[in-house]
């Protein structure tokens, strides 16, 4: 019997080829090039947002985010406990304060109705994270902001081509960092992109990007003298990066639709252990659109899950587990304070385990897992 593996990356096949296209035919290796323009406008167009720059990863676009929104030493930033370490680490490399607020125990995502109490006068952002691909609430969180005058930069690592209602993510904050690392949907081994809506920021942006300097107005023919203008750092990939990652977002929505193929397959094959009170499913929001991103389930306990991973694992399946809250790590002590208890965090933290999901993945694959687990629950 042939394992499964946590994941596997989707090649398309046309990746070697634009890359070929890019160092042979383009000529041009260098960051900027016609790939990055053809995904950049794809980003655009698919997805409504007012400009798309490439990015060498999340981690990349979330730290120029945190530079284009001001953010100055002190200065508060409310977001989940429950995410990745570089949606915090981007705002405290400028001296920011990381305010952690609790999840929903439905979606995992922020809890919007705590966000109002954990604002401050030192508060300048709010930061949602997409977690599993899944919207956040973004009506309420936007009337939040607008009320409060607070800056939206959301962290939609997970969320490529996910639609909260009518709308994709990516046309509701002011900044919307993607990421296409190789766990992703849609990958470039690493990379990302910053998504923009506020025109205020857009040149500045370029210029960040762009080591400071105006170099992308220079060749526009904007400026006549191509120099050194603001802060700023190396976040453009290079073009042989972006050629690859054209083949794949040509395949975005084949992608997505396999994905969410499995999403559901796991989700009818584990509805009677939910049923029966063993485990918890992930909520589908029914005014939303989900990625199919990830799959995880919810065991009753810290000590269940590792069993039970135990016992996937005699079986050749690898699944796997995530976060360490924030506001629990070291690090997160240090520079971020917890506001209110974050109890939901701290659970879920310990009970959730994340299956195999990735595009070769087959139906019988997926009731193996679906199998192993039932047959966990009803042993002995
Ligand atoms: C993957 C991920 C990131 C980091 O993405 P990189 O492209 O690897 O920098 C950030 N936030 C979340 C929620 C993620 O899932």
């Amino acid at each position: 019997m042939n394992h499964i593996p946590f994941n596997k990356p989707f090649i398309a096949g046309k990746e070697l080829f634009y890359i070929a296209q890019a160092v042979i035919e383009n000529r041009h290796t260098a960051g900027d090039g016609p790939f990055t323009k053809k995904c950049q406008q794809w980003l655009e167009e698919r997805l409504g947002c007012k400009k798309a720059l490439l990015t060498h990863s999340c981690t990349a676009a979330l730290e120029m985010a945190a530079m284009l929104a001001g953010i100055q030493p002190g200065d508060e930033v409310i977001m989940p406990s429950f995410t990745f370490v570089s949606t915090a680490n981007a705002f405290v490399l400028r001296g920011g304060v990381p305010v952690f607020v609790d999840v929903h125990p439905d979606t995992l995502n922020i809890d919007e109705s705590l966000i109002d109490d954990a604002v401050s006068p030192k508060t300048r952002a709010i930061v949602p994270v997409h977690y599993a691909g899944v919207p956040c609430r973004m009506d309420a969180i936007m009337e939040i902001a607008g009320r409060r005058g607070i800056v939206v930069i959301e962290d939609a690592a997970q969320a490529l081509l996910s639609q909260y209602r009518d709308q994709c993510v990516g046309v509701h904050g002011q900044m919307i960092c993607l990421s296409f690392h190789e766990t992703k949907n849609i990958i470039s081994g690493e990379g990302g992109a910053l998504l923009i809506n506020d025109p205020g920021v857009i040149e500045r942006a370029e210029i960040i990007r762009e080591k400071g300097t105006n170099r992308s107005q220079y060749f526009r023919g904007q400026v006549d003298k191509y120099t050194w203008v603001d802060v700023g750092s190396s976040y453009l990939p290079s073009d042989i990066l972006a050629a690859f990652l054209y083949a794949q977002m040509e395949n975005a929505e084949q992608i997505i639709t396999k994905r969410n193929l499995i999403f559901d397959l796991y989700m009818d094959g584990l509805r009677p252990l939910a049923d029966a009170g063993r485990i918890r499913l992930p909520l589908v929001m029914e005014d939303s659109r989900c990625n199919g991103h990830l799959f995880y389930i919810l065991t009753q306990s810290l000590k269940e899950r590792t069993e039970l991973i135990k016992f996937l694992a005699q079986r050749e399946i690898y699944a796997v587990f995530h976060y360490v809250p924030l506001h629990t790590s070291p690090a997160g002590r240090r520079f971020g304070r917890a506001h209110g208890s974050l109890k939901v965090t701290e659970a879920v933290s310990d009970c959730l385990l994340r299956l195999p999901l990735y595009y070769e993945m087959t139906p019988e694959d997926v009731q193996r897992v679906i199998d192993a687990i039932d047959d966990f629950y009803h042993q002995g």
